[in-house]
């Protein structure tokens, strides 16, 4: 389990949680360079975000549009700098995140799909599919059944580029409680014909890359505890 490490600097944790990813990967029987670690600096100011690029991050997770609206303009001079999507997305912000993001993760549905690729200007815009495993009423996400006529319709849509899918088991302290949700994403990404997975986060990421992760999105083990910010 996490405690607040306040007390160490973004460089240190970040070498914790590649220590973490090194030792998961090797576990696993797999090279570190098959899992992207997105950093997720939600609730972090802009300076957060221009710390980690410095320090050589280079992919960041956001979960409001509205708050990445006014960070935007302070980290768009970051060089090679991608950012993701990765809360949920109301329609009538999808032509904004389709401006602002360079990715999104959460696309659910037809119609959501069919807003961002109406947004999209130039560049095909990369999409991964939310996928809803667990019986939460409050988490979003497409049912695993309607997964199949999603990912024809998204495959159909010029303008986006889909990568693969995404999913956010129950929250447990537990870490072994996210593993049979994670496995289920990646047998429904194999029988699609889907390589990546967005899964796992700071408390279990190594169960994710042990199931075959691509993607962990970590932000309290990197930027420390978001309370303290919220407060
Ligand atoms: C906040 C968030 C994360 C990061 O969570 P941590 O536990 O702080 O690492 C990852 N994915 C999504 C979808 C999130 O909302």
């Amino acid at each position: 389990m996490l405690e607040a490490k306040s007390g160490q600097t973004l460089a240190e944790r970040w070498e914790s949680v590649e220590e973490r990813l090194a030792r998961a990967c090797q576990r696993a029987g797999r090279r570190r360079d098959e899992v992207l670690l997105l950093a997720v600096s939600k609730v972090f100011p802009a300076t957060a975000i221009e710390e980690a690029y410095a320090l050589g991050m280079r992919e960041f997770g956001e979960n409001y549009v509205q708050e990445f609206e006014g960070k935007a303009p302070l980290v768009k001079h970051l060089a090679g700098a991608r950012f993701h999507l990765i809360g949920h997305l109301q329609s009538n912000k999808s032509k904004r995140a389709g401006e602002l993001f360079d990715v999104v993760q959460t696309v659910d549905s037809a119609k959501l799909a069919r807003r961002l690729a109406e947004a999209a200007v130039g560049e095909q815009l990369e999409v991964f599919l939310e996928v809803k495993l667990s019986e939460e009423e409050a988490k979003h996400g497409c049912a695993p059944e309607e997964l199949p006529g999603l990912v024809e319709a998204v495959r159909g849509m010029p303008k986006l580029r889909l990568r693969g899918l995404m999913t956010m088991p129950p929250w447990s302290e537990d870490a072994e409680v996210a593993r049979p949700y994670f496995r289920r994403l990646r047998e429904l990404a194999e029988g699609l014909g889907l390589k990546e997975l967005s899964m796992g986060m700071s408390n279990d990421l190594e169960v994710a890359v042990e199931e075959g992760s691509t993607m962990v999105r970590v932000g309290t083990a990197l930027f420390g505890s978001r309370k303290l910010l919220q407060a």
